[in-house]
């Protein structure tokens, strides 16, 4: 709890992976591509590999 957005500093209130809200998701990769990195990297985060795909997407 507690996280905010890397970009605009907007509080986050779900327990995602990515730091970034969904509207600088939305900005910067469009609305699908945003969903499909959501997904990506909170199953990442479950797994405990998280690290390897941040560093492909940010
Ligand atoms: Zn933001």
């Amino acid at each position: 709890m507690g996280q905010k957005c890397v970009y605009c500093n907007a509080e986050i209130f779900d327990d995602r992976a990515m730091q970034i809200c969904d509207k600088c998701g939305v900005g910067v990769w469009g609305p699908k591509q945003w969903a499909h990195i959501k997904k990506t990297t909170d199953d990442a985060q479950e797994r405990g590999d998280l690290a390897l795909y941040k560093d492909q997407v940010v």
